[in-house]
């Protein structure tokens, strides 16, 4: 899954995400932002549309970090400014890890 906030995108290889233990991600976003990721048969996803994370987000990336530090490490984020250039026609998948 995936979703937008103002100038990040966040990408999630949610597939993966099933055998965390932790879902730390939702926990970071719950206790450091707004909650906008919540968990739902055992993957994360948004609370609300597409249009309320692009609203309600702060950027703060707790997610991606909490991910990294105590999750399985399947949630990347990227500036949007790259979308806005177009780098990524230009840019390997594997930028992102997975
Ligand atoms: S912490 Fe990472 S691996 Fe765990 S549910 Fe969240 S995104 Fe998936």
């Amino acid at each position: 899954m995936e979703f937008s906030e103002r100038t990040i995108k966040v990408i999630i290889d949610d597939k993966k995400c099933v055998g965390c233990k932790t879902h730390a991600c939702a926990a970071a976003c719950k206790l450091y932002s707004r909650g906008i990721l919540i968990i739902k048969d055992g993957k994360p996803v948004l609370g609300g549309d597409a249009a309320y994370a692009e609203r309600v987000g702060t950027e703060c990336l707790a997610c991606e970090y909490e991910c990294w530090f105590r999750g399985t490490r399947r949630l990347r984020s990227r500036r949007r400014f790259r979308d806005w250039m177009n780098i990524e026609k230009n840019t390997e998948s594997s930028d992102f890890g997975f």
